[in-house]
């Protein structure tokens, strides 16, 4: 475990980066934003989630020259062949706006009745810049895409995406009930087993 006695974690988001810490502290494993250590975001042009986490992760480690931990998330639609996928935060164009992006993704599903959907999240963990065997782990949340949006907690495509074990969207679920549901909870959770059983 002393290994990840110091961990980048490649994610500028604040959200995020309070979690990992939340999560990561009682392992023993101190956290560093790659902002603090003056690395900025890296690029995100691969076509699969597995590919970004993995880049992001390897760019943070190897300018600080620790361990990073990265993820790359989004929501893939079944009749959309997975799209938005690696484009969801910005579906419909620059500037990012969740707004905007899920007009387009009701737009694009209009006339359209399979509405499965899913919400997936994986996570990098490298243990140098070079680590040829990183750790992997992913989660992911199944559910459906729904016209009208509902709720006004979460982020992101929350209200358009329907929970069918409580029959709630992800903008309508409680936060702490959403980390037990969503693919990043699982991930996350997933991470932490992987790490506890790291010899
Ligand atoms: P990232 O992992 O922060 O890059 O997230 C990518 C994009 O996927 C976000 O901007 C959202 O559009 C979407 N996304 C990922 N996870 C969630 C979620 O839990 N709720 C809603 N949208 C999400």
């Amino acid at each position: 475990m002393s290994e990840f006695s110091r961990l980048v974690i490649a994610s500028n988001n604040p959200g995020k980066l309070i979690e990992f810490k939340r999560l990561l502290t009682p392992l023993g494993i101190g956290t560093v934003p790659q902002a603090e250590l003056g690395i900025a975001e890296a690029d995100e042009p691969h076509a699969s989630f597995v590919e970004n986490a993995l880049a992001k992760a390897r760019h943070a480690s190897r300018l600080a020259g620790l361990p990073a931990l990265a993820d790359d998330s989004g929501i893939c639609v079944d009749a959309l062949r997975g799209a938005p996928g690696v484009q969801s935060a910005r579906y419909a164009g620059e500037p990012r706006s969740d707004r905007r992006n899920n007009a387009k993704l009701i737009a694009d599903l209009a006339g359209v009745a399979d509405r499965r959907a899913h919400y997936y999240c994986m996570l990098a963990l490298m243990r140098h810049g070079d680590d040829p065997e990183p750790m992997l782990v992913e989660g992911r949340w199944d559910g459906t895409i729904v016209d009208t949006p509902r709720g006004e907690g979460g982020f992101g495509y929350d209200p358009h995406f329907l929970d069918p074990a409580t029959g709630m969207t992800g903008a309508e679920l409680p936060l702490a009930r959403k980390n037990e549901l969503s693919h990043r909870g699982k991930a996350m959770r997933s991470l932490l087993d992987r790490l506890r059983s790291y010899a």
